[in-house]
């Protein structure tokens, strides 16, 4: 079985090479490809600290050249009479330099964006050019927002006004007849076909956006009344992100086709639908993991959605429309791997315990007995028997009976014990479910160099899994067990949720900071070569929604593109520095400074510090200003 189950979330973009290193073959099977831990040793080479941010544009090309081939396919499969247009939702990831590559790759295939607001509406007007692409225009909007879309229209551009609230309507026919220009509109649907997953209240009729089908049909009457109707070309739905079950998404597009064929029956212009987002992506490879995973492919996608448009639309006789999606997840997740390196190591101790002599207190030598009676008959007892004692040795010191010394020494045999019991289990098929804890109990801290809410804030907040996994030693047995603690001064700043070939798992395998060294000894690194872990498919949604938690800035970030030669840096986009997010919560850099230069004049008035020491202090602390926020190695 391949480790950390790679080929079923990576391929055909990461793997493991002979090295024992993670490639990277950003074009899939057709290209070249990278080795990705000499990638970031020469990254760092060049000064570029992790955490660092590797975006690999060809695979954000791959991937739009991916869902246009399906959608392709199944057009010629069912011999449909109409296209596929795709939009890119600019919310997944809005960072400039990636905007532009997926409007150049995009073009071949007359790719579109959807904005959801102003600013992401100022970033599509400005940013696509390309001829023949659509601009959805959802969210929220205001007579500014749908005032700019329809003027927008003047450039030649296909903006379509999608209506997601009621009143909606009336400021369009206002703004409309106030300039003079007929734009192309469409309405949001709730359709009762329900999402699931962690996003599925973004459908049914209680969801935030869209418009009920007695709400549609006011629409269409007040388009009809101010002679509009033929402006209304769309229909758009969305049931969530991420959909999980492939029947959902079936439920979903044979609803939105017959509103879709009644709207045209109704008098409407109706040439869009538009599916919305929820294709998903295979974060665990397990095609079952109702949370991370999928049971149906891209190509599998887009079969249902052209088939069954075109049986409503034939049944109807209704002409086909064009087919848009507005797939971000889809697009963006695969094209960045986040490379972090580990910072250190606390491990439980767990060495033979020395045997207690007939002078220790007896829950010690209860504790000793119980770690010599372990073995495959008894392991399970003397879990608990261990645990027992370990309880009764911290309430005896709570009450003065135990020293603090007999207490570590308890603790240690409590340890070893657990230590033992694991080894016994590791080795059964079937683990009973009251041990299942101990591998969390036993597992080593691993600290890592990266704050879990600027960089995945989703395994913070939801619990979304993103692949983890070391990118250099595959060679090499991982025979530590491990959770993940980030740098921020938070218990939530953590990783203990991983994936596993047959579930979610509390720890990760990993390997020992020291080579060779096995996960039962605590000593502190003797080595300075560093350990780097990968977290994979964050593309989407993770950059933007990262937060400033204990001022941990944006990461470094670099765009890699393949040439015949190797790779080219194409974009370094430097990381916050301290000033930039002192900056954020208003604190001038020079301010500061000056706070600390007068605090130091006055301590050497006072003799506390030396004048050499008041130099360092103040040189020390503005050349922190200007470095990155987080630890350098
Ligand atoms: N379209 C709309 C209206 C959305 O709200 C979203 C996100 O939830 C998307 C598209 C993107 O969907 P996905 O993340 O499934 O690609």
């Amino acid at each position: 079985e391949e480790l950390y189950r790679i080929k079923g979330w990576g391929d055909p973009y990461f793997s493991i090479n002979a090295a024992g290193h993670v490639t990277v073959s950003p074009q899939g099977d057709r290209g070249g490809s990278l080795d990705l831990y000499e990638l970031v040793r020469a990254l760092k080479q060049r000064n570029l600290g992790l955490p660092l941010l590797i975006r690999f544009s060809d695979i954000l090309e791959d991937r739009i050249q991916r869902l246009n081939a399906a959608f392709a396919k199944a057009i010629a499969r069912y011999n449909y009479q109409g296209v596929y247009r795709g939009v890119f939702p600019v919310k997944c990831n809005q960072q400039r330099h990636l905007i532009e590559d997926l409007v150049r790759f995009g073009k071949p295939y007359q790719f579109g964006l959807e904005a959801g607001s102003k600013p992401e509406l100022m970033i599509a007007l400005a940013l696509l050019d390309t001829p023949g692409s659509l601009l959805i225009c959802n969210g929220y909007k205001d007579q500014e927002y749908i005032e700019t879309a329809i003027l927008a229209k003047q450039l030649g551009k296909t903006v379509i006004v999608v209506l997601e609230q009621v009143e909606e309507v009336d400021l369009v026919i206002a703004e409309s007849r106030k300039l003079g220009i007929m734009p192309i509109v469409g309405v949001r649907a709730k359709l009762s076909a329900k999402g699931i997953g962690r996003w599925g209240g973004s459908a049914g009729d209680r969801a935030k956006f869209g418009l009920t089908v007695p709400e549609i049909i006011q629409a269409v009457e007040k388009l009809r009344a101010a002679d509009m109707l033929s402006c209304l070309q769309l229909l758009h739905y969305h049931i969530g992100s991420q959909i999980p079950a492939i029947n959902v998404i079936k439920d979903a597009i044979r609803e939105a086709s017959q509103i879709f064929v009644e709207l045209a029956q109704l008098g409407a212009n109706m040439r869009y639908l538009d599916v919305g987002g929820g294709l998903g992506v295979d974060y665990d490879g397990s095609k079952t993991n109702f949370y991370a995973s999928k049971n149906y492919n891209m190509q599998n996608y887009a079969y249902d959605v052209v088939a069954e448009v075109k049986e409503a639309c034939e049944e109807r006789d209704v002409p086909m429309p064009t087919l848009i999606s507005e797939s971000g997840r889809a697009i963006a997740s695969h094209q960045s791997v986040l490379v972090f390196d580990v910072l250190g190591t606390s491990d439980v101790i767990a060495e033979e315990p020395e045997p207690t002599t007939d002078d220790d207190h007896l829950i010690l030598r209860n504790l000793y007995e119980t770690w010599q009676s372990i073995s495959a008959d008894t392991y399970q007892e003397a879990y608990h028997d261990a645990t027992q004692f370990k309880d009764e040795a911290i309430s005896l010191f709570g009450f003065g009976y135990l020293s603090l010394v007999e207490r570590s020494r308890a603790e240690r045999l409590y340890w070893a014990c657990c230590a033992k019991i694991l080894e016994i289990a590791r080795q059964q098929d079937y683990v009973p479910d009251d041990l299942e804890d101990l591998e969390k109990i036993m597992a080593s801290i691993y600290y890592v160099n990266l704050s879990v809410f600027q960089s995945a804030p989703d395994s913070w907040a939801i619990d979304q899994l993103f692949p983890i996994m070391p990118i250099h030693r595959l060679d090499e047995e991982p025979t530590c067990r491990g959770t993940l603690a980030d740098l921020t001064c938070d218990s939530d700043g953590k990783i203990d949720q991983f994936i596993d070939l047959r579930d979610v798992k509390s720890v990760l395998e990993l390997h020992p900071l020291v080579r060779g060294q096995g996960s039962d000894t605590n000593s502190e690194p003797q080595t300075t070569e560093p350990y780097y872990l990968g977290l994979f498919l964050g593309g989407a949604y993770q950059e933007i929604m990262g937060n400033l938690h204990n001022l941990f800035g944006d990461t470094n970030t670099v765009h890699i593109q393949l040439t015949p030669k190797g790779y080219q840096i194409e974009h370094v986009v430097k990381g916050d520095t301290m000033t930039e997010v002192l900056g954020y919560v208003q604190y001038d850099s020079e301010d500061l400074i000056e706070s600390i230069r007068r605090q130091s004049e006055a301590a050497l008035q006072e003799r506390r510090i030396t004048l050499q020491e008041a130099q360092l202090l103040l040189q020390n602390y503005e050349r922190s200003l200007s470095r990155y926020t987080y630890l350098t190695s």
